[in-house]
Protein backbone atom coordinates (compact mmCIF):
# COMPACT_ATOMS: atom_id res chain seq x y z
CA UNK A 1 0.00 0.00 0.00
CA UNK A 2 3.28 2.58 0.72
CA UNK A 3 3.50 2.35 -2.96
CA UNK A 4 -0.02 3.80 -3.89
CA UNK A 5 1.21 6.66 -1.84
CA UNK A 6 4.75 6.76 -2.79
CA UNK A 7 4.60 6.21 -6.56
CA UNK A 8 2.78 9.46 -7.48
CA UNK A 9 4.60 11.58 -6.10
CA UNK A 10 8.30 10.00 -7.04
CA UNK A 11 7.18 9.93 -10.46
CA UNK A 12 6.12 13.68 -10.45
CA UNK A 13 9.47 14.13 -8.50
CA UNK A 14 11.24 12.97 -11.51
CA UNK A 15 9.43 14.53 -13.91
CA UNK A 16 10.03 18.15 -12.47
CA UNK A 17 13.95 16.93 -12.41
CA UNK A 18 14.04 16.34 -15.85
CA UNK A 19 12.64 19.84 -16.49
CA UNK A 20 14.60 21.52 -14.63
CA UNK A 21 17.39 19.72 -16.28
CA UNK A 22 16.42 20.41 -19.63
CA UNK A 23 15.24 24.15 -18.67
CA UNK A 24 18.89 24.73 -16.58
CA UNK A 25 20.57 23.01 -19.72
CA UNK A 26 19.46 24.46 -22.50
CA UNK A 27 19.54 28.58 -20.81
CA UNK A 28 23.01 27.66 -19.06
CA UNK A 29 24.07 27.82 -23.14
CA UNK A 30 22.52 30.77 -23.74
CA UNK A 31 24.63 34.04 -22.83
CA UNK A 32 22.94 37.23 -21.49
CA UNK A 33 23.28 40.02 -23.66
CA UNK A 34 24.61 42.24 -20.84
CA UNK A 35 27.52 39.76 -20.49
CA UNK A 36 27.00 39.95 -16.35
CA UNK A 37 28.14 36.78 -14.22
CA UNK A 38 25.53 35.77 -12.35
CA UNK A 39 27.68 36.97 -8.84
CA UNK A 40 28.01 40.63 -11.19
CA UNK A 41 24.09 40.28 -11.50
CA UNK A 42 23.78 39.79 -7.71
CA UNK A 43 25.87 42.30 -6.42
CA UNK A 44 24.28 44.77 -8.82
CA UNK A 45 20.78 43.87 -7.05
CA UNK A 46 21.89 43.77 -4.00
CA UNK A 47 23.73 46.78 -3.86
CA UNK A 48 21.08 48.52 -5.16
CA UNK A 49 18.90 47.70 -2.56
CA UNK A 50 20.80 48.87 0.10
CA UNK A 51 22.46 45.15 0.99
CA UNK A 52 26.04 46.34 0.16
CA UNK A 53 26.83 44.12 3.37
CA UNK A 54 25.48 41.05 2.17
CA UNK A 55 28.25 39.09 0.83
CA UNK A 56 28.04 36.95 -2.31
CA UNK A 57 30.09 33.66 -2.24
CA UNK A 58 30.90 31.05 -4.80
CA UNK A 59 30.60 27.31 -3.66
CA UNK A 60 31.06 24.07 -5.01
CA UNK A 61 28.09 21.72 -6.11
CA UNK A 62 25.43 21.67 -8.72
CA UNK A 63 22.54 23.93 -8.45
CA UNK A 64 23.68 24.28 -4.94
CA UNK A 65 22.84 28.20 -4.86
CA UNK A 66 21.22 29.38 -1.72
CA UNK A 67 21.12 32.27 0.88
CA UNK A 68 21.92 31.59 4.04
CA UNK A 69 19.56 34.05 6.47
CA UNK A 70 21.46 33.25 9.35
CA UNK A 71 24.96 34.43 8.14
CA UNK A 72 23.16 37.26 5.61
CA UNK A 73 25.09 35.70 2.56
CA UNK A 74 24.57 34.85 -0.40
CA UNK A 75 26.29 31.45 -1.69
CA UNK A 76 26.44 30.66 -5.32
CA UNK A 77 27.55 27.49 -7.54
CA UNK A 78 30.56 28.05 -9.32
CA UNK A 79 28.72 27.58 -12.71
CA UNK A 80 26.28 30.09 -11.71
CA UNK A 81 28.72 33.15 -9.96
CA UNK A 82 31.38 32.45 -12.93
CA UNK A 83 28.63 32.02 -15.66
CA UNK A 84 27.11 34.59 -17.37
CA UNK A 85 24.56 32.81 -19.28
CA UNK A 86 20.77 33.60 -19.03
CA UNK A 87 19.93 30.48 -16.13
CA UNK A 88 23.43 31.79 -14.15
CA UNK A 89 21.30 35.51 -13.93
CA UNK A 90 18.52 34.16 -13.13
CA UNK A 91 19.14 31.93 -10.45
CA UNK A 92 21.34 34.03 -8.87
CA UNK A 93 18.82 37.01 -8.94
CA UNK A 94 16.44 34.62 -7.41
CA UNK A 95 19.01 34.04 -4.30
CA UNK A 96 19.08 37.82 -4.18
CA UNK A 97 15.48 37.56 -4.11
CA UNK A 98 15.60 35.95 -0.65
CA UNK A 99 18.05 38.44 0.44
CA UNK A 100 15.46 41.08 -0.13
CA UNK A 101 12.50 39.23 1.16
CA UNK A 102 14.62 38.97 4.42
CA UNK A 103 15.52 42.55 4.18
CA UNK A 104 11.72 43.49 3.73
CA UNK A 105 10.74 41.11 6.67
CA UNK A 106 8.33 39.66 4.45
CA UNK A 107 6.29 37.77 6.47
CA UNK A 108 6.49 33.98 5.21
CA UNK A 109 9.80 34.19 4.49
CA UNK A 110 10.18 34.97 8.68
CA UNK A 111 7.53 32.25 9.27
CA UNK A 112 10.18 29.27 7.32
CA UNK A 113 13.06 30.69 9.17
CA UNK A 114 11.28 30.22 12.44
CA UNK A 115 10.26 27.00 11.53
CA UNK A 116 13.35 25.44 9.78
CA UNK A 117 14.97 24.16 13.59
CA UNK A 118 11.52 22.61 14.42
CA UNK A 119 11.28 20.74 10.91
CA UNK A 120 15.34 19.86 10.84
CA UNK A 121 14.31 18.08 14.45
CA UNK A 122 11.36 17.05 13.23
CA UNK A 123 13.01 15.04 10.22
CA UNK A 124 15.68 13.62 12.66
CA UNK A 125 13.28 12.15 14.88
CA UNK A 126 10.51 11.33 12.63
CA UNK A 127 12.20 8.09 11.04
CA UNK A 128 13.30 6.54 14.61
CA UNK A 129 9.57 7.02 15.94
CA UNK A 130 7.70 5.59 12.83
CA UNK A 131 10.10 2.22 12.56
CA UNK A 132 9.69 2.05 16.32
CA UNK A 133 6.11 1.92 15.97
CA UNK A 134 6.25 -1.07 14.15
CA UNK A 135 8.82 -2.65 16.11
CA UNK A 136 6.99 -1.71 19.66
CA UNK A 137 3.56 -2.63 17.99
CA UNK A 138 1.92 -2.37 21.68
CA UNK A 139 2.48 1.70 21.13
CA UNK A 140 1.62 1.49 17.60
CA UNK A 141 -0.92 4.09 18.04
CA UNK A 142 0.84 6.52 20.43
CA UNK A 143 4.17 6.33 18.03
CA UNK A 144 2.44 6.85 14.99
CA UNK A 145 0.34 9.98 16.07
CA UNK A 146 3.38 11.28 17.48
CA UNK A 147 5.55 10.34 13.71
CA UNK A 148 2.33 12.24 12.17
CA UNK A 149 2.65 15.69 14.61
CA UNK A 150 6.39 15.00 13.33
CA UNK A 151 5.71 15.12 9.61
CA UNK A 152 3.02 17.29 9.67
CA UNK A 153 5.38 20.01 10.79
CA UNK A 154 8.22 18.76 7.76
CA UNK A 155 4.66 19.29 5.26
CA UNK A 156 4.20 22.50 6.85
CA UNK A 157 7.61 23.97 5.86
CA UNK A 158 7.35 22.54 2.60
CA UNK A 159 3.97 24.06 2.05
CA UNK A 160 5.39 27.35 3.47
CA UNK A 161 8.32 27.26 1.23
CA UNK A 162 6.26 27.40 -1.77
CA UNK A 163 5.05 30.95 -1.88
CA UNK A 164 8.24 31.94 -0.77
CA UNK A 165 10.25 30.52 -3.70
CA UNK A 166 7.73 31.97 -6.09
CA UNK A 167 8.15 35.47 -4.15
CA UNK A 168 11.98 35.24 -4.39
CA UNK A 169 11.54 34.39 -8.23
CA UNK A 170 8.91 37.21 -8.99
CA UNK A 171 10.87 39.53 -7.12
CA UNK A 172 14.36 38.27 -8.61
CA UNK A 173 12.45 39.06 -12.28
CA UNK A 174 11.23 42.56 -11.15
CA UNK A 175 14.97 43.70 -10.11
CA UNK A 176 16.66 42.34 -13.29
CA UNK A 177 14.15 44.30 -15.79
CA UNK A 178 14.45 47.30 -13.75
CA UNK A 179 18.10 47.39 -13.50
CA UNK A 180 18.01 46.28 -17.13
CA UNK A 181 20.46 43.52 -16.42
CA UNK A 182 18.56 41.11 -18.61
CA UNK A 183 16.61 42.30 -21.92
CA UNK A 184 13.07 41.76 -22.81
CA UNK A 185 13.74 38.99 -25.01
CA UNK A 186 15.65 36.87 -22.66
CA UNK A 187 12.22 37.26 -20.40
CA UNK A 188 10.98 33.87 -21.06
CA UNK A 189 14.42 31.89 -20.61
CA UNK A 190 14.57 33.61 -17.11
CA UNK A 191 11.23 32.82 -16.25
CA UNK A 192 11.31 29.29 -17.57
CA UNK A 193 14.44 28.37 -15.31
CA UNK A 194 13.00 29.69 -12.55
CA UNK A 195 9.79 28.00 -12.74
CA UNK A 196 11.19 24.33 -13.65
CA UNK A 197 13.08 25.07 -10.30
CA UNK A 198 10.19 26.05 -8.52
CA UNK A 199 8.33 22.59 -10.05
CA UNK A 200 10.46 20.82 -7.78
CA UNK A 201 8.99 22.27 -4.88
CA UNK A 202 5.77 21.40 -5.73
CA UNK A 203 6.93 17.99 -5.96
CA UNK A 204 8.04 17.74 -3.05
CA UNK A 205 5.03 18.79 -1.57
CA UNK A 206 2.98 16.69 -3.50
CA UNK A 207 4.92 13.31 -1.81
CA UNK A 208 5.03 14.68 1.39
CA UNK A 209 0.90 15.17 1.55
CA UNK A 210 0.60 11.83 0.21
CA UNK A 211 3.01 10.10 2.69
CA UNK A 212 1.11 12.18 4.90
CA UNK A 213 -2.46 10.89 3.91
CA UNK A 214 -0.16 6.76 3.80
CA UNK A 215 0.55 7.62 7.70
CA UNK A 216 -3.20 8.43 8.65
CA UNK A 217 -4.56 5.51 6.68
CA UNK A 218 -2.65 3.00 8.22
CA UNK A 219 -3.16 4.85 11.98
CA UNK A 220 -7.00 4.43 10.94
CA UNK A 221 -6.44 0.74 10.27
CA UNK A 222 -4.92 -0.65 13.36
ZN1 LIG B 1 14.81 29.93 -3.46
Amino acid sequence: MWLVFAIPGLLLGIWAQIKLHHAYGNYSQERVDSGMTGAEAAREILDRAGLANVPVEEIPGHLSDHYDPTKRALFLSSENFQGNSIAAVGVAAHESGHALQHQAAYGLFNFRMALAPVTQFASMAYMGIFFAGFIFSAYFHTLITIAIVLFSVMTLFQLVTLPVEYDASRRAKEQLFRLGLVHEHERAGVSKVLDAAALTYVAGLVSSILQLLYLLTIRGRR
